[in-house]
């Protein structure tokens, strides 16, 4: 199949595919198989099923893609970029996460890196390297701050409608919680990661937006949409409904009920 594939390709593309670093020497598959194992960028769940709708296989390998350039960004466990996969145009998207200082070199990360750093080196051997990023160099200071990272994980939406209606929690009983774990992702360069560091800023838009508190909103919100941008490329699904520019216009706006004393 994989033979198949690469004899319709140039052989400029197909060269540059043989050249592609292969982690499976040692293993019994075909150098092609090797290369493929070694580079491939999975496709979200979420998006292969909407791209492939009739597909039902659990094959990832035929669910991912190698490319010219991004397959040869190497990991970090504090990447500065991610790779996104854009659907209407059908292509792999590479942002950055947070702001890159010129020379710097370019990460994303192969991995879930909220893992302790023993895990995240088990989890990296398929791909044949030990990796000597600051938080795999610093273990017991960065293992702990993305323990507590992970133990606050949130679900903004249902967490916002519950603290609204309480009047027994203080104003910022969210707001404390999302602010300190957005500090430890900044701290550990998990600026990427939607599910933790995304979440939180979400969870922090939202309860500004709850309090009527219209500058801070929209600052977050700002923050939110380069994370969105970051995520979603070109779609713009976070600008609709869940955080409108005008700030009286987000549903939740103004409703929360007042504290108790
Ligand atoms: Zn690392």
């Amino acid at each position: 199949m994989l033979r198949l594939l690469l004899a319709r390709m140039e052989p400029e593309k197909q060269r540059t595919y043989r050249e592609l670093a292969n982690a499976h020497t040692t293993n019994r598959i075909t150098p092609l198989l090797g290369v493929l194992r070694t580079n491939a960028i999975m496709l979200p769940e979420q998006v292969w099923r909407k791209t492939w709708p009739g597909n039902t296989s659990e094959d990832d390998e035929k669910l991912s893609g190698v490319c010219e350039v991004l397959s040869r960004i190497n990991h970090s466990c504090r990447p500065n970029a991610v790779v996104d996969f854009h659907i209407p145009s059908f292509t792999y998207v590479l942002t950055a996460a947070r702001t890159i200082p010129a020379g710097t070199e370019i990460t994303r990360t192969y991995i879930e890196n909220a893992e302790p750093a023993a895990d995240r080196q088990l989890a990296l051997r398929p791909y044949g390297f030990r990796c000597r990023c600051a938080a795999c160099a610093s273990p017991r200071v960065s293992d702990l701050r993305r323990w507590q990272i992970v133990k606050d994980a949130c679900e903004p939406l249902p967490a916002v409608r519950a603290w609204m209606r309480d009047p027994a929690l203080t104003d910022d009983h969210l707001i404390r919680v999302s602010k300190r774990v957005l500090q430890l992702g900044q701290e550990e360069g998990m600026e990427a990661s939607a599910g933790f560091y995304g979440a939180h800023l979400l969870q922090l838009t939202l309860s500004y937006a709850a309090l009527g508190e219209r500058e801070r909103y929209l600052e977050a919100r700002e923050r939110m949409l380069a994370l969105g941008r970051c995520h979603h490329p070109l779609d713009g699904q976070l600008t609709g409904w869940l955080l409108p520019k005008v700030p009286e216009e987000q549903v939740v706006w103004g409703h929360r009920v007042p504290a108790l004393d």
